[in-house]
């Protein structure tokens, strides 16, 4: 989210005499934090040699005791900048919140939070919060170079409503920055801070029923969410256990997990059970599909230029409803079933089709049935077509001297569409696997 990756040189040495290693700190990666909260030192975003950034897009950060391109190493001894009081500030500021833990508050109470403390502080407008009195103040603190290194946004000189508690999608609209910030200046500190919204939230809570209701419905409607998703998960993927489930859907699964069991378990066993009635139950479309397939398929066969392999799935596709092979092959569709298995071509017969379609080719173009002819078109392996020509005993030369009808020149070989090819070509051949893949679309 900052684009940006900073070490403070000091940590990179601390953490290697405390720990032995150095990392990349959480506390140092808050949006706005300049500076070191323990050593108060500015932190680096780049090589301070050579000025290549840690950060790069889509790439790891490189490890805090790497050598840099240029041969610098964050170890090595080197000046160290302090940064000014008000960076210093913050930045204890951000690690104590960091540190705090805070719990996640609705909107309503922090906007309520701020315009309290803005007015204890005197910064008031009749009754409204006075924004345009603690801009100044925050302005007058820290300095426009200051806040300019911590809001970006103010740094590209937006000052019109810089601060604003108008809410765009359930949040206070601003950068978190900003927000820590304006905190910063209104509590002092973050245990201050946290002892405010504490108290605001349970001011809120108790004039506006509305939002203690909310907090109460939480579990209800989390749990919905949950069933929701695991309900989703088994219609797609019927039959998949616990195991899927855990590894695939952990957060709904591990809170179903542990506060509605009942459920959970009782969704698998119900979708299995589901999984198993659909299965015995024969479809009311089989014999319409295995008709529709036994007709088709023959159209399938016909020698063409764009001719696929007759496979399971060019079958299938064959079918006005988008039937999965493995409910084809399965229980419900048992005479879609056997016209699949009757009618599954093998490759070699793919093969001969091919080859006869292109002898056929040569002989309607009129053109020299020579091996740059076949390159140009056919993909069937050179082995394969040799192969064929000497089982079959073609003469090329004489036989496209005549136009050739494909089906007839077929039939005429005498193989069945499950031909297992010449004998001593059980092999794998090149050039096959483009085909194939075409084919079997
Ligand atoms: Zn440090
Ligand atoms: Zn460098």
């Amino acid at each position: 989210m900052n684009s940006r990756a900073k070490i403070c040189l000091a940590c990179v040495q601390a953490d290697l005499i405390e720990s032995g290693y150095a990392y990349w700190h959480r506390a140092h990666h808050v949006p706005g934090v300049t500076a070191c909260w323990r050593h108060g030192v500015e932190l680096l975003q780049s090589c301070p040699n050579c000025s290549h950034p840690f950060y790069r897009k889509n790439k790891l950060l490189p490890g805090l005791t790497d050598d840099c391109g240029c041969g610098w190493n964050a170890v090595k001894p080197a000046n160290r900048l302090l940064a000014s009081n008000e960076e210093r500030e913050y930045a204890i500021f951000v690690n104590d919140i960091l540190q705090r833990n805070l719990p996640s508050v609705d909107y309503q109470v922090l906007a309520a939070c701020y315009r309290r403390q803005a007015k204890k502080h005197g910064f008031f407008n009749g009754n409204l919060m006075g924004s345009a009195k603690l801009f100044t103040s925050i302005r007058d603190k820290f300095g426009d170079d200051i806040i300019s290194k911590i809001d970006l946004a103010y740094a590209a000189g937006v000052r019109r409503q810089w601060i604003r508690l108008s809410t765009t999608r359930g949040q206070l609209d601003m950068p978190l920055a900003r927000h820590l910030l304006i905190s910063l200046h209104l509590f002092g500190s973050a245990e201050k801070f946290e002892k405010c919204l504490a108290e605001e939230s349970l001011l809120v809570s108790s004039e506006n029923p509305t939002v203690r209701l909310k907090e109460k419905a939480l579990p209800e409607s989390k749990k919905k969410a949950y069933q929701e998703k695991i309900s989703i998960i088994l219609e797609v993927k019927p039959g998949v256990g616990l195991d899927y489930l855990w590894a695939n859907a952990y957060q709904a699964t591990r809170w179903l997990n542990e506060n509605d069991k009942d459920w959970l378990l009782s969704a698998i066993t119900r979708d299995v059970k589901q999984k198993s009635s659909v299965e015995s139950v024969v479809s009311d479309e089989d014999e319409k599909y295995a008709n529709i397939l036994k007709g088709g398929v023959e159209n399938l066969y016909r020698i063409t230029q764009k001719q696929v392999r007759v496979n399971i799935s060019n079958m299938l596709a064959l079918l006005p409803r988008k039937v999965s092979r493995e409910r084809a092959t399965q229980n419900s569709f048992p005479l879609v079933s056997e016209q699949l298995e009757l009618h599954l071509e093998s490759l070699w017969h793919f093969r001969l089709r091919r080859f006869i379609w292109t002898i056929s080719e040569i002989a309607r173009l009129k053109l020299p049935p020579n091996s740059s002819s076949l390159k140009l078109l056919t993909t069937v392996p050179h082995v394969a077509r040799q192969a064929l020509i000497n089982h079959f005993e073609w003469d090329l030369d004489s036989m496209v001297k005549e136009s050739i009808d494909g089906e007839m020149m077929l039939r005429n070989t005498g193989v069945s569409r499950q031909w297992e090819g010449p004998p001593g070509y059980d092999m794998p051949m090149g050039g096959n696997a483009y085909m194939e893949m075409i084919a079997s679309k």
